[in-house]
């Protein structure tokens, strides 16, 4: 057996990728150190703005539409779907799951994994299950090991640390957030030694409040609308109303939703580098297994990007992107765009009658403020015909049986996803 590199990947639930590659916005000494002397991908695009079906995309390096998983529930993975940590088993790795939040076996995310730990939401990198955690790199998981660390204290209600909840570590609780979470990395990768390969994303994004006022504002308006909706009162124009003021995730395709950081870091094997290429979470799993010498047959849509952490190319990948799912029940609000070139975004809503297209050109207007679908008809056909010809239509997921969905509707429940 060859001498394989143990592979931590971090996935921290709502990262931005402007937290991490932007300065003093958090405080995260640690998380830098390994930005220093890895390399970061400084345009990663997350395939959708919801947890399980993006954690689904990386696990495979798979779309939605084609690993089955679109949405929190409703559908798990397809059957003959082949899992990265499957592969990674196949090879020679213990493979362990620490992960929480919707991240659920009954959706098959569990395949491939020796252990699959599924933590309640309680058991936090800051409580005493993040120092048992520790003690768990120091000597429990069977070498090579491959860990999938799902980290949540991002996501709401964010966790800050008492004595990081100061101004000097970010002027949001989104921002102290961060900075805790970098403290307890810092303790994680004190433990870690050089044979290590750590990697580091966001499963996607996060729309945040501006102020306290904002947000309560907007928390109001949210309930208004919907127990109106809940007794009939009156028909929400969903798109018109919610998804202007949402805070959170999961309701359309914007880039502070769906562009997340990535950082590949080993001293021994990863330059010290950064890239503008525009790449996908779907190349991520390539890339680890060309990083430790697997060869699979497993044809998927992400490829490794390994030739543009060499420097032997530059060009930028399609992205597609969705967001369909729980927090958008009905079909005809569904969103499914391209990001090409970190130069545009399409968006479009392909179920619904006499839908107005999104154009956005990233370079002039980072914040897509601007719409200018109507002056650009040939771009707008052409990423049109891209979107249709992936068959992004098609169902391929196993349909959940109803015991394992109302298990699902259960956990979303606690976790405030449904009501
Ligand atoms: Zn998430």
């Amino acid at each position: 057996m060859k001498n394989l590199k143990n592979i931590l990947f971090i996935v921290i639930d709502c990262l931005r990728a402007d937290y991490i590659y932007e300065a003093n916005k958090s405080h995260i000494p640690n998380i830098n150190e390994i930005k220093k002397n890895g390399f970061s991908f400084l345009n990663t695009i997350a395939t959708t703005s919801t947890t399980t079906p993006s954690f689904s995309s990386l696990l495979t390096g798979l779309y939605p539409f084609e690993s089955g998983v679109r949405s929190h529930s409703g559908y798990a993975l397809n059957k003959n779907v082949i899992t990265y940590p499957e592969i990674l088993k196949k090879n020679g790795y213990h493979t362990y799951a620490e992960v929480t939040g919707p991240v659920r076996q009954e959706i098959g995310l569990d395949k491939g994994f020796d252990e699959f730990n599924y933590r309640n939401r309680d058991k936090t990198i800051h409580t005493e299950w993040g120092k048992f955690l520790i003690k768990k790199f120091e000597s429990d998981y069977k070498k090579p090991w491959f860990v999938l660390l799902h980290i949540w204290a991002l996501h709401e209600p964010r966790i800050v640390l008492n004595q990081l909840n100061y101004e000097k570590y970010g002027k949001t609780k989104y921002a102290r957030a961060i900075s805790s979470i970098d403290k307890y990395l810092g303790e994680l990768f004190n433990v870690l030694r050089d044979d290590t390969i750590i990697l580091l994303t966001g499963d996607h994004g996060e729309q945040i409040s501006r102020s306290r006022i904002e947000r309560k504002a907007k928390n109001i308006i949210e309930k208004c609308v919907k127990s109106l909706k809940k007794y009939n009162i009156f028909k929400i124009p969903y798109s018109k109303i919610i998804r202007p003021i949402h805070v959170g995730h999961g309701y359309s395709i914007y880039d502070v939703l769906v562009k997340v950081p990535l950082i590949f870091y080993n001293k021994e094997i990863i330059p010290n580098n950064k890239s503008n290429v525009q790449i996908r979470h779907i190349d991520i799993f390539p890339t680890i297994l060309d990083l430790v010498n697997i060869k699979t047959d497993n044809e998927v849509t992400g490829k490794t990007v390994m030739p543009i952490i060499e420097g032997k190319e530059f060009s930028h990948r399609d992205a597609y992107l969705e967001a369909v799912g729980i927090n958008i029940p009905k079909k005809e609000d569904w969103l499914v765009g391209l990001r090409v070139a970190n130069k545009y975004k399409y968006i479009m809503s392909p179920f619904k009658k006499n839908f107005k297209e999104e154009l956005y050109l990233l370079e002039k207007d980072p914040f897509e403020k601007r719409n200018v679908a109507p002056n650009y008809p040939q771009l707008i056909e052409k990423f049109k015909k891209k979107i249709e010809k992936l068959k992004f239509k098609e169902f391929v997921g196993e349909r959940l049986k109803k015991e394992e969905q109302d298990k699902i509707i259960d956990r979303l429940r606690a976790l405030g996803y449904v009501d």
